[in-house]
């Protein structure tokens, strides 16, 4: 099965999983043309990919995440919440809502029309039409939800972020689960660290170790914070998303809405004196703004409590090393904040 076909599958198995055959739907789909002809489009990729895999087991049921009680701030928009929770594995309470649709499974649809072969799944996702995803306003981590009214002891902090880990479970809340994750990449580093390092989401490297940024961009990132006059067992490191995007693309927003609670509450637990946004997408999310970096580096913003830099990605500075200077910049604002020396030279 092509990976486009796998994708496709993943995905359409998340929504029958959620009861939701529609989700993107907006209007009246026996008028819209152009749902018949995406669906007959579709279908088969669908059923092939049903025939060449077999369904996965379901898993284990993950205890719902506690929210405060009492937020004053805009929520985030609702993930879909199914019409029958109970029968849904995973499930959890931060996912959003549509009606399921009365119409029949995508799959008796399915016309003799061959499945399309090459194209990836993100060129399924039309950016405009009746299956465009729904906008989804910005909400930054400090509208999210109001700071905890009382902070974690550093000798609790451990046991406060694997009970964060396992709320978290065999997740299944947003499509990242069923577009081939092999781990869920959860954290690493000291729950007590003074700085923190938020990225992405998980390459190919830390999918398969089940540890953040580990692969070339992670050397670079060691590379930085040594630069620093720190080791990586010093600070904290997580991602928006904690399941490998396909193709590392940038999570869809349902998919770093839903999993942004997550990374709220280890926030909040480690109480990080300074924050370290890694690239566009980690600043979005935090901030909730959507601004090119260079707006955004420079200056210190305010997440959960902490000071927040915004600087490029190690991945992006692989790319173009030349930007690695400008880097170094914001990480001697942070070093600054922190009086932190960089280590002698022998
Ligand atoms: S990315 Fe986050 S919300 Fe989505 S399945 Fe993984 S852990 Fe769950």
């Amino acid at each position: 099965m092509d990976l486009s076909a796998e994708a496709l599958r993943g995905y359409i198995d998340y929504l029958r999983d959620m009861g939701v055959y529609d989700m993107y739907r907006q209007g009246d789909p026996a008028d819209s043309s152009e749902l018949q002809t995406w669906l007959k489009t579709l279908a088969p990729a669908v059923a092939a990919g049903a025939t060449a895999a077999p369904v996965a087991a379901p898993r284990a049921a993950a205890p719902p995440l506690s929210r405060p009680s009492a937020p004053a701030a805009p929520q985030r928009p609702a993930p879909v919440r199914p019409a029958t929770p109970a029968s849904r594995p995973g499930a959890g309470p931060d996912i959003v809502i549509a009606a399921p649709a009365s119409a029949a499974p995508m799959r008796a649809e399915a016309p003799a029309i061959a499945p399309p072969t090459s194209a990836p799944f993100d060129d399924f996702i039309p950016e405009t039409g009746p299956f465009a995803p729904p906008s989804m306003p910005l909400v930054s981590f400090n509208q999210l939800a109001p700071l905890p009214a009382s902070r974690i002891t550093p000798q609790d902090k451990a046991a406060a972020l694997q009970s964060v880990r396992d709320i978290i479970g065999d997740c299944t809340r947003c499509p990242l689960a069923y577009a081939g994750r092999h781990s869920i990449v959860f954290a690493d580093g000291d729950p007590n660290a003074q700085l923190m390092f938020v990225g992405e989401g998980p390459g190919a490297d830390e999918d398969e170790s089940g540890i953040p940024f580990v692969g070339k961009a992670g050397q670079l990132l060691n590379n930085m914070i040594n630069a620093m006059g720190l080791k990586r067992e010093q600070v904290y490191i997580a991602n928006i998303v904690k399941c490998r995007p396909p193709k590392n693309r940038v999570p869809e927003p349902v998919e770093a809405n839903t999993c942004s609670p997550f990374l709220l509450q280890q926030i909040d637990i480690v109480q990080p004196k300074v924050i370290v946004a890694l690239g566009a997408t980690a600043a979005t999310y935090l901030l909730g703004l959507k601004q090119p970096l260079a707006g955004l580096r420079g200056q210190w913003h305010d997440v959960r409590g902490a000071k927040c830099a915004v600087t490029y990605h190690p991945a992006f500075l692989l790319r173009d090393p030349r930007q690695k200077g400008e880097a170094w910049k914001d990480l001697q604002r942070v070093m600054v904040e922190l009086d932190l020396k960089p280590p002698a030279r022998a």
